[in-house]
């Protein structure tokens, strides 16, 4: 057994304790106990001296869930300008598609992987859901990049976007793919990682396509996810197309319900947010990434206050969930001119066991006997004002930083030491990312 000394334990959204140990066995927390009862454990015996890890100066929270997420995505990062590009319709067809996505291959997903698993862990982030959009990669990629992601120690769930836009076999192909992935590591059993199956949209995928995907799904017992209305060019296409809202093609595939994760829901149908909640389909809010395309606010305390099931994402453009929680604590007040909506405990926990939750991750995001021991501590001097259990929250939330974030560990494995990475060669992994950028910009 393990024990980290600390400050202030942040169990939840419900419970945070001051002057309190969290109790680490078999990658699991083992519970929390006072600061005052460490003595009596290590004189009977039943913690060595040697396993007190001493964070006094700290506080300890869950990990952040990253619900949605391309880490082939930071290629993006500062890349020169489409030329040409006249709206959302164009920029996809002249622009992302072909000279981004169709030439995205597996070193260039590796490369990426390895750098954004860095960025995420100083920013306190051990689980992630990732979509590789790269529908001309090499067929063993999806494979390869979660063993990497395995080795490195975090937790995610791995998917290749899957669509007709290529064609309708490299759209099969890409489904098969997946499949692949999820019986690979469901397979291997070490429940770090695991595969899901993942479509486009309405636009590019058809509703046979669809109904093949959650079969897929059902039968290899995994998430199915895609992106809905992240603006309003998927709803008016599918309103003009098919005659209906793009949710409600997903629900007439048999397609929606807890096992289905929904990213975007920016600009929803009349009809959809009930639909949504009365299916129990999860949700992945991306507020930092629907700012950047102008797609609109999505309709956030409105779903909460639905019931559903909803967590946050960087969608693989500002990586960083301090930043993320911000934003979702800030932009729906502006959005509903009021400041009632998403106080700073719902954003903390939507980021956290909600998040996983969306996932289908169970016993992932809190502190509490027998749920997985992912957790970061968080240097609380570096805050200009005192940290204290009555202000936690707003603390973490609208000011948190990245760079407090000290310690973070996986499953009970510390893979981050004062601010050090121990399973990633960071500096080299940054170089090679700089590098595959560089390659990949003189390619456009
Ligand atoms: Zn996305």
């Amino acid at each position: 057994m393990k024990a980290i000394e600390s400050d202030l334990v942040v169990c939840s959204a419900d419970k945070v304790v001051p002057d309190a140990t969290v109790l680490v066995e078999g990658g699991r927390v083992a519970g929390v106990c006072a600061n005052a009862e460490l003595a009596g454990l290590v004189s009977s015996g039943k913690l060595a001296a040697g396993d007190v890890i001493d964070r006094r100066g700290c506080l300890v929270m869950p990990g952040l869930v990253n619900t949605h997420m391309h880490q082939y995505g930071v290629l993006s990062h500062g890349i020169p300008p489409a030329q040409g590009v006249t709206g959302f319709e164009s920029f996809l067809l002249d622009y992302w598609w072909p000279r981004i996505e169709d030439r995205v291959r597996k070193s260039e997903v590796l490369t990426t992987s390895l750098a954004t698993m860095a960025e995420m862990l100083h920013s306190g982030t051990t689980s992630f859901c990732d979509i590789l959009e790269a529908p001309l990669c090499e067929g063993d990629t999806l494979i390869a990049q979660g063993e990497q992601i395995e080795r490195a120690g975090m937790r995610a769930i791995v998917s290749l976007e899957s669509s007709e836009r290529v064609s309708k076999a490299n759209g099969e192909a890409c489904l098969r793919q997946n499949a692949e992935s999820a019986q690979h590591f469901s397979a291997r059993g070490t429940g770090l990682v695991r595969g899901a199956i993942c479509t486009h949209t309405t636009f590019t995928c058809p509703r046979g396509m669809i109904e093949h995907a959650k079969e897929l799904a059902c039968e290899n017992g995994c998430l199915y996810q895609f992106h809905l209305c992240e603006s309003r060019y998927e709803l008016e296409w599918a309103m003009s197309h098919l005659g209906c809202t793009p949710l409600s093609v997903y629900n007439s595939a048999g397609a929606l319900g807890p096992d289905t994760l929904a990213a975007q829901c920016v600009k929803l149908g009349e009809g959809d947010l009930d639909l949504l909640a009365s299916s129990g389909t999860r949700a992945a809010h991306l507020p930092i990434s629907n700012c950047e395309v102008g797609g609109g606010f999505a309709p956030v305390p409105s779903m909460l206050q639905k019931d559903v099931c909803l967590g946050l994402g960087t969608d693989g453009y500002v990586n960083d969930m301090f930043q993320v929680m911000r934003a979702t604590f800030l932009v729906h007040k502006a959005a509903c001119e009021t400041t009632t909506v998403m106080d700073s405990k719902q954003v903390f926990s939507l980021a956290t066991e909600k998040g996983a939750q969306a996932m289908g991750l169970s016993k992932v995001g809190r502190i509490e006997s027998g749920w997985a021991a992912d957790l970061v501590a968080y240097d609380m001097a570096p805050q200009p004002t005192p940290i204290n259990e009555g202000n936690v929250f707003d603390q973490l939330v609208v000011f948190g930083r990245a760079s407090s974030v000290r310690d973070v560990w996986v499953a009970g494995k510390r893979l981050m030491q004062d601010g050090r990475l121990l399973t990633l060669d960071e500096e080299r992994n940054a170089a090679q990312l700089r590098q595959c950028a560089d390659t990949f910009w003189r390619g456009l």
